[in-house]
């Protein structure tokens, strides 16, 4: 039995500048703590909305997530 031996590709990483993931990271940790409020506190005293659309809509989730709901 022989080994062939052939060349392999190896991938090369692709580097991405710091600057550049920054803004990004900012924008998605905005939106996850947006997200987030909603999830948790948007009910009662700390809604943002009136009619409790909000609090029905994700009261799913509160209870996936363990948050206090009821
Ligand atoms: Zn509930």
């Amino acid at each position: 039995m022989t080994h062939a031996s052939a060349a392999v590709d190896q991938p090369i990483p692709v580097q991405i500048p710091l600057r550049e993931i920054i803004p990004w990271a900012v924008f998605v940790g905005i939106l996850a703590f947006v997200v987030l409020y909603f999830v948790s506190t948007e009910e009662g005293a700390t809604a943002l909305f009136s009619g409790g659309y909000v609090h029905e809509f994700v009261h799913d989730g509160r209870h996936l997530l363990a948050f206090p709901c009821h």
